[in-house]
């Protein structure tokens, strides 16, 4: 009698048949397109953080001066922009509780948090950015990323209404058709 190892014997009493491992037939594999993927997508989807917001607040030519402490001539600076600290790093904030996203990491907030929400509406999107992140076209920002969504487009509610009862028919010769309506069981 044939013996079986463990993985391959049973789950539940079912005999399990192993499958085929991809690997096994390396003619076929080139490692390249196992990751085509990854390649061919724009730009990657990752989550910014505090440090990475800094860097670029710091080479962003409307954000850079607010580095500094002394007012560079010729700059204005917005009123609601200061320096704050947060988890021990210099950063642009904006009326002292949003981070300002600087030009360069705002389509990755965008593309990460619509990710990240499984593809929310445009309202709920900006307003789950805004709680924490400014930046001046935020929304529509927002709204351009959400209507250029493929998967949004594709499983967006349609308007059409099913379920309309069809018309009579009217029955003119007796008999022609029966209606039966039954009901059961009956207890007495
Ligand atoms: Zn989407």
């Amino acid at each position: 009698m044939q013996k079986h190892n463990n993985v391959e014997k049973t789950v539940y009493g079912h005999h399990i048949v192993p499958m085929e491992n991809p690997w096994d037939k390396k003619e076929h594999i080139d490692i390249n397109h196992v990751f085509a993927k990854i390649e061919d997508s724009k730009e990657e989807i990752y989550p910014v953080t505090i440090n990475e917001i800094a860097s670029e607040q710091k080479d962003d030519n409307n954000l850079k001066a607010y580095f500094k402490k002394e007012k560079v001539e010729g700059t204005s600076r917005n009123k609601y922009f200061s320096l704050k600290v947060i988890d021990e790093t210099n950063v642009v904030a904006y009326k002292d509780t949003h981070l300002v996203i600087p030009k360069t990491l705002q389509s990755k907030v965008v593309q990460w948090y619509h990710h990240y929400l499984f593809h929310p509406g445009q309202t709920r999107l900006e307003e789950t950015i805004a709680t924490t992140m400014y930046w001046r076209s935020l929304r529509s920002d927002v709204q351009r990323h959400v209507k250029s969504c493929d998967t949004c487009q594709r499983s967006k509610k349609h308007k059409r209404q099913y379920g309309k009862l069809p018309s009579k028919i009217a029955i003119t010769v007796p008999w022609q058709y029966v209606c039966v309506g039954l009901i059961a069981p009956y207890t007495l």
